[in-house]
C-alpha cells in the first residue's frame, strides 16, 4: 500500500511516536511524507520514506497529485486544529481530493490507530483492485 504521513509542527512529536509504535506495520509498505515530517520519522525509525516538499512549499499538493491519480491508499495527516496554517488552501484541497477518491485519511491519532489496525487485518485489500483496474485506463 502507498501510505503518506503529514504532521503540522506541533503534531510532529505525536506523529513520530505513532509511527514508531506501528513501525512493524508500516515497514511492509511504500511510504511518503512531506519534508520535515519524513525527516523526523526517519531519524527515529528504520523506515525509508519518499519525502516530498515541506507542506507550506507544496508538499500537500504533491501528495494530492497522487491522490488525484488514485495512487495513495492511506493518509495519516495530523493537523493542528489550534493554529492557522499559511497553506490552508492546500490542506483543504488535499482533504477534498481524499473525499473525491474515497481515500481513508486520519486527521488525529485515535483515527490513525483504527486505520493502522485495519491495515494490519488486511481490510485495505480492496485498494489493490483499485490499482489493478484504474478507471479510464484500458
Ligand atoms: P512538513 O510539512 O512535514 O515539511 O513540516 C507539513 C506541514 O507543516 O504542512
Amino acid at each position: 500500500m502507498n501510505i503518506a504521513f503529514i504532521a503540522h509542527d506541533r503534531k510532529k512529536d505525536e506523529m513520530v511516536n505513532f509511527v514508531t509504535a506501528y513501525e512493524h506495520v508500516f515497514e511492509g509498505h511504500t511510504l511518503y511524507s512531506t519534508g520535515t515530517t519524513g525527516t523526523r520519522i526517519m531519524e527515529q525509525t528504520k523506515l525509508s520514506i519518499h519525502r516530498f516538499m515541506s507542506g507550506p512549499l507544496g508538499g500537500d499538493q504533491q501528495i494530492g497529485a497522487l491522490v488525484a491519480q488514485n495512487e495513495m491508499d492511506l493518509i495519516i495527516f495530523l493537523r493542528d486544529p489550534l493554529m492557522a496554517q499559511p497553506h490552508e488552501p492546500d490542506i483543504i484541497a488535499l482533504l477534498r481530493l481524499c473525499d473525491v477518491q474515497g481515500i481513508p485519511v486520519a486527521t488525529n491519532v485515535a483515527t490513525g490507530e483504527l486505520l493502522v489496525r485495519a491495515l494490519q487485518r488486511g481490510d485495505f485489500a480492496w485498494r489493490e483492485l483499485v490499482h489493478k483496474y484504474k478507471p479510464g485506463e484500458n
